[in-house]
């Protein structure tokens, strides 16, 4: 069976189409700048052209028609028609509590995700315009939602709870959600295999460190804690996100400075993380470049990363009363071998020790702690798109 992927933004869409006989790639792509004026990138896996250039896409329908366009031309295409592609599967940004699983799509279950739009106004609206959009040139050939919140649903209240008034966690829904749940779910089932172990038997702590990053702590195959929140703006600091912060500073910042809770929001989300804090960049290939060159600014931003990452390993070690293995991945977690090793540098106590030659290793699953450490340290690229086309292939084969 050929499987769509879409990953659906306000203004983006990018795709993958799958064939899940081999669990090939066949195709991937980006529409961007849908509802401004429009380029599309089709980059076919089968040795034709890639596609790149700027076309009219007045909405998601025009985009999801020229992807599929492109998937069947003669030209740049890798099927001989729309026909044969199977079933297509959506990323969801928030499944809010309704979801603990990815789903078939029927009206109600997209009733059931609007209902969550109140839960993230910038994401879910999108994924919905994207499964209205596949609707609307795919005709009824199936489609499946897989939630980025799903994974984290198996967290106890100790964990998901905030303590503030129960009533604005019952009547309002504010609680601590996660997101990336997709990538921790199949970094952490990559790890049980990669130590030869069943997951149930494993306390893992997953490192998602990209644009945006959280840490997981799954406890035989279920997340149990995550440090991103009732929105992504949680825990770490990021590339442009501030990462855990006292409230207070909201109202401080607002009184001095005159703006607004959403310009201080925006700013807090946007503009700050290690961007903020060195005012050179938020990718960590120019904050590494910046840091060798002297500037103190870009060390600190740095230092604070590795701090933050290391703290809430070593929360989530006691949370689970141990841990087994650590994973890295994402952009940074698979690219950065510096910024693992010094966050390997502070877990010491835990038995951690990495093997420096294998740290440098780049691009596979890689076991890169020694025969001796306590821990098993692992760098695994993550794969999102698979799993949501592995999700698909399995509930249309149900
Ligand atoms: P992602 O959101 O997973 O695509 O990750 C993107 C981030 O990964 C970029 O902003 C960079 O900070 C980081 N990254 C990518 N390549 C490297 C690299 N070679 N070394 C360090 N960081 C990298």
């Amino acid at each position: 069976m050929k499987i769509l992927v879409i990953n659906c933004g306000s203004s983006s869409l990018k795709y993958q189409l799958l064939d899940m006989d081999g669990e090939k790639l066949l195709a991937k792509g980006l529409c961007e700048r849908i509802g401004i004026d429009g380029h599309l990138q089709h980059k076919p896996q089968n040795g034709k052209p890639v596609f790149d250039e700027n076309i009219d896409l007045p909405t998601h329908t025009e985009a999801i028609a020229a992807v599929l366009d492109k998937l069947t031309s003669p030209e740049y295409g890798v099927v001989e028609s729309m026909s044969e592609i199977g079933a297509v599967g959506h990323r969801v940004v928030h499944g809010g509590e309704k979801f603990a699983a990815s789903v078939l799509i029927d009206d109600e279950v997209l009733a059931a995700i609007e209902e969550c739009n109140p839960l993230a106004p910038l994401h879910n609206p999108a994924n919905i315009t994207g499964i209205q959009a596949c609707a609307a040139v795919m005709g009824d050939v199936p489609q499946v939602a897989v939630f980025d919140t799903a994974f984290h649903q198996s967290m106890p209240g100790k964990a998901y709870m905030y303590a503030i008034p129960y009533e604005y966690y019952s009547d309002l829904k504010v609680r601590r959600y996660g997101f990336h749940g997709t990538s921790h779910r199949y970094v952490s089932a990559r790890a049980a295999e990669l130590l030869g172990k069943p997951i149930e038997e494993l306390k893992l702590i997953s490192c998602h460190m990209g644009n945006g990053s959280s840490i997981c702590a799954i406890d035989g195959g279920k997340s149990v804690d995550t440090s991103m929140g009732f929105t992504p703006i949680a825990g770490l600091p990021m590339g442009t996100r501030c990462g855990d912060i006292d409230v207070s500073v909201l109202e401080y910042l607002c009184q001095n400075t005159g703006k607004t809770v959403s310009e201080i929001t925006n700013i807090l989300n946007k503009k700050s993380g290690v961007l903020g804090i060195s005012g050179v960049s938020s990718d960590f290939r120019d904050l590494g470049k910046a840091a060798s060159e002297g500037n103190e600014r870009a060390s600190l931003a740095l230092d604070m990363f590795h701090y933050a990452v290391a703290k809430t390993i070593g929360a989530y070690a006691a949370a689970m009363n141990g841990v087994d293995g650590i994973i890295f991945t994402a952009g940074i977690g698979e690219n950065g071998p510096d910024t693992r090793a010094a966050i390997c540098g502070y877990l010491g106590y835990l038995g951690v020790e990495i093997c420096p030659k294998c740290n440098q290793k780049r691009g596979e699953d890689i076991v890169i702690s020694t025969a001796g450490s306590k821990v098993a340290v692992m760098v695994i690229p993550t794969n999102e798109e698979l799993v949501i086309a592995r999700d698909t292939k399995a509930l249309v084969e149900k």
